[in-house]
């Protein structure tokens, strides 16, 4: 029965310090490794606002104590973060870190009830948000019972509220003495018994659920991806949104342990994201493919001098062969594509619950290395189970459901046992619900999505959302949501949807719901086609049988 283990050097992992402590106050901070002048920072890269790593430091123990002193912070409690990127995005998530609370990032996109789902879901106690989304965060904070007093801006300023520079004001006032300490584990546990972190994902079914994030996963995680960071790394270009789990660790940990600079915007737009690659001679861009494509399709890329990016990582969602044929065109000077080109792309893999990558590419790899669905090798103390439909273990070259286990596996989902129990097995392996295969070079190839989730230009979409929300139409019976291809976004949603008895099959009624669902939720959710049918095809047990759709999809074009 084979487990395939990392081929890099095990790590040893700091067991006892929080994630805080250990960017900030150990061997391993760059405050101790680096003088003052080489330290980086968090840039604001439109409006050139900056903060380096001892001022987040400095700035997060003012906004702990603040938290705690005056506002009653506890640990354990959750702070959700509701924003566009921001320098002081991470500098507030630091700050409720070493008082010892679990930060929760969302979506900016999302709606009021959106929003109040996940502040309920993650049981939010404090709301840090921007004056953008300050209508929308209010609104939530009513629903889930949060007080109008506990919501604070993270940028900009609005009569009424107060911002993260009343916090750190607060929070100095108390002056030396009177800083709160860095928040240390209870008796008898350690980084791997605490969650940090809360991260949304419908896993392998079902609805968005919080995933419970330690703080030994971002460690271990940082520590294995920095085995993959080339040392010219020192500019991280931030335009992947922070809530999610690779914003997380790669634009807002990881820079702060290889001390590279994070150039952020608010906003992400073509000409931002081209205007910074030309003004900083940006070397290396990680980005998700719906972006990758736009770099190689849009005219708007010759307008700028992007000669200086060699390498590109890409992960979230798979790239179609055919792109990276064409960004090895469109980059000449960087190495997709060439001998040795993995180093000009460099594919990762993994998921929320993984707190990011199960694998990543190397530096170095063998020559005439097939691209395409090829997401590297296993990082280092992880191991891998392929298990196939018949519930054997495969062998290298066989295909099957991608099981891994290791020290960035989460710890499970908040408050729900049985979607836990669904997808962490007994023993620590995490099942992936992706199908996959391991070469003889001990590269994981991605195949397939067996799970239910629906990824639109790398974001999460949850059939099980959108099937609710259907269901509750006067005029719907029954409904399937599921994924199907476009060439753009990789996914987009559509409904298989059967109506009540009497109601009329005809277009009206698709574009109806169409537009119901455009009403209710965000943007990327929104349903791109309807296909009527008498029938949603289940099991004896009432479960959706959703590959019997993906065939009928696959087959037939009957959609309005
Ligand atoms: P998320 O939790 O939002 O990061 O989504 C994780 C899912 O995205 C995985 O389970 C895969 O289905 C998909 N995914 C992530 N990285 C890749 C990749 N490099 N190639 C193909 N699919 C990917």
């Amino acid at each position: 029965m084979p487990i395939f283990k990392s081929r890099c050097p095990d790590i040893i992992l700091p067991t006892k310090v929080t994630t805080w402590d250990w960017l900030f106050d150990s061997e391993f901070s760059p405050l101790s490794r680096f003088d003052d002048a080489d330290l980086k920072g968090y840039t604001n890269a439109v409006t050139k606002e900056r903060v380096n790593w001892r001022e987040v430091k400095e700035y997060s123990a003012y906004i702990s104590t603040a938290l705690v002193k005056k506002y009653g912070l506890q640990p354990g409690q959750t702070v959700s973060l509701f924003s566009q990127n921001s320098i002081w995005y991470p500098v507030v998530m630091m700050g409720a870190l070493r008082a010892g609370a679990k930060i929760s990032g969302a979506s900016p996109a999302y709606n009021v009830d959106e929003m109040a789902y996940a502040l309920k879901t993650a049981d939010s106690k404090f709301l840090m948000t921007s004056p953008e989304s300050v209508g929308v965060a209010v609104g939530a904070a009513k629903e889930a019972g949060l007080s109008r007093e506990n919501v604070f801006l993270l940028e900009g300023k609005l009569d009424g509220y107060s911002t993260v520079h009343d916090l750190i004001a607060i929070g100095k006032s108390y002056g030396p003495q009177g800083q709160i300490p860095s928040y240390k584990f209870p008796a008898g546990k350690g980084n791997k018994d605490v969650c940090g972190y809360l991260s949304f994902s419908s896993g392998t079914t079902g609805l968005p659920k919080a995933v419970m994030i330690s703080h030994q996963n971002v460690i271990a995680q940082c520590m294995q991806v920095q085995q993959f960071t080339p040392p010219e790394t020192t500019q991280v270009l931030a335009v992947l949104p922070m809530f999610h789990i690779t914003g997380l660790v790669h634009q807002m940990h990881l820079p702060v342990l290889v001390n590279a600079e994070v150039l952020m915007t608010p906003q992400f737009t073509m000409p931002i994201m081209l205007g910074l690659i030309q003004e900083y001679k940006l070397k290396e861009l990680l980005l998700v493919p719906p972006i990758l494509i736009r770099l190689v399709r849009d005219s708007i890329v010759d307008e700028y001098d992007t000669s200086s990016v060699i390498r590109f990582s890409s992960g979230a969602a798979p790239l179609a062969p055919e792109i990276i044929g064409a960004m090895a065109k469109r980059f000449p000077q960087s190495a997709v594509g060439k001998p040795y080109g993995q180093t000009g792309l460099k594919q990762g893999y993994g998921m929320t619950e993984s707190c990011s990558c199960i694998t990543a590419f190397p530096l170095h790899r063998v020559e005439g290395y097939k691209l395409g669905n090829a997401v590297g090798e296993i990082v280092a103390n992880t191991e891998v189970k392929i298990i196939k439909e018949n519930g054997g273990e495969a062998e290298i070259g066989e295909a099957g459901e991608i099981v891994a286990r290791g020290p960035q596996i989460t710890m499970g989902y908040l408050a729900n046992e049985t979607a836990t129990r669904e997808t962490y097995e007994p023993g620590g392996w995490l099942r992936t619900g992706d199908s996959g295969m391991i070469d003889d070079d001990g590269i994981i190839h991605i195949l397939d999505r067996i799970k239910e989730m629906i990824k639109v230009k790398g974001s999460q979409v949850a059939p099980a959302e959108l099937e609710d929300l259907l269901l509750g139409h006067p005029k719907v019976e029954d409904c399937a949501v599921m994924g199907i291809p476009d060439d753009y976004a990789g996914e987009l949603p559509k409904a298989f949807v059967v109506l009540k008895t009497g109601i009329d099959k005809d277009a009206g009624v698709c574009k109806e719901l169409i537009k119901y669902v455009k009403e209710k939720k965000t943007k990327y959710k929104w349903i791109k086609e309807i296909e009527l049918t008498d029938e949603i095809p289940k099991s004896g047990s009432g479960k959706i049988l959703r590959r019997m759709l993906r065939d009928r999809a696959n087959g037939a074009d009957k959609g309005v």
